[in-house]
């Protein structure tokens, strides 16, 4: 790939319901997030590195349904999925239903390594261990998910992607899944072509939602699709995301965010809230902002 002109990060929080106790954790924990990425991209390292640490940074946050805040299942026991993905080979690494473990997104990026994409269960948890990757107790993870005001059938998921110096991109997804979801339950979040997708010949996205309506879509797939034809990605996502009501009813919502090969960055909603958090090798700052007329009134940068 050729030498790009700058590096892009864009992060999200998760698409969900509006809570206004929660909105100052929300901007502050992708604000932190992307301030984590971004530092890895100006320093010269890859997008793949930098969504790895913006996802952990999220992960570490107990606002966000990933990693240490996820919300238990249908038997109140927490399983969670991540994937990563790599646009310069298009390798992927992803999780599913994973027990006991701090930072599923690190067990994502030690899988890209294997030849096999998606472990999930018994297998991810038994994988992670192997590893010897920092591991959480049930008990553990549940002690933070009570502190999670999540209602049932609530959800949520965080994601990064991102554009480096050397025109690489990446993208990534974490999740809880859905508050009471059924046990081994595994949405879009780790599958490629449906929660997320990277290709450095035409860009990187990934999803948050309505995990099921987004993996009948395909809807990262679809971006792609859309991309190579020349779309403006954040149309792109819109129509995206637009499409999810008419699938999967009248509650399937979702926000999603992507960055074209060109740095091109784009994002889109039509849940209630969608924390996002983004930098660019020619902003001063981050933005930040819940919804997306923010963006339009222009007022969130910090
Ligand atoms: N897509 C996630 C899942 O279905 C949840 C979410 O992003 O809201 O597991």
């Amino acid at each position: 790939m050729a030498q790009s002109e700058g590096w892009s990060l864009i992060v999200h929080g998760g698409a969900k319901p509006w809570d206004p106790a929660e909105e100052q954790a929300n901007r502050d924990g992708v604000d932190q997030a992307v301030r984590a990425g971004a530092a890895v991209l100006a320093a010269g390292g890859s997008a793949l590195d930098a969504v790895e640490t913006a996802i952990r940074t999220l992960e570490d946050l107990p606002i966000f349904n990933a990693g240490r805040g996820s919300v238990p299942n249908q038997a109140g026991g927490i399983e969670m999925c991540a994937g990563l993905m790599d646009g310069r080979d298009l390798s992927a690494g992803a999780v599913g239903a994973i027990r006991e473990v701090r930072n599923p997104i690190g067990v994502a990026r030690l899988l890209m390594a294997e030849k096999e994409v998606l472990l999930v269960g018994e297998g991810a948890t038994r994988f992670a261990k192997d590893k010897g990757v920092p591991l959480a107790s049930q008990q553990e993870l549940l002690a933070e998910a009570e502190k999670h005001a999540a209602t049932e059938g609530q959800h949520d998921t965080v994601g990064a992607v991102a554009l480096d110096q050397a025109g690489n991109l990446a993208a990534g997804t974490s999740t809880g899944g859905i508050n009471g979801q059924k046990v081994g339950r595994i949405g879009d979040s780790p599958l490629p072509g449906g929660g997320l997708y990277a290709d450095n010949h035409i860009g990187a996205v990934c999803f948050s939602g309505d995990g099921e309506t987004i993996t009948r879509l395909a809807l990262a797939g679809r971006i792609m699709a859309s991309l190579e034809d020349g779309e403006d990605v954040e149309k792109a996502i819109a129509k995206s995301v637009a499409k999810l009501p008419g699938t999967g009813g009248a509650e399937a919502d979702g926000g999603g965010i992507g960055i074209r090969k060109d740095g091109q960055i784009g994002w889109a909603h039509n849940s209630p809230m969608f924390a996002v958090g983004m930098l660019t090798s020619r902003m001063s700052g981050p933005a930040v902002y819940l919804h997306k007329s923010e963006e339009a009134e222009g007022g969130a940068r910090r």
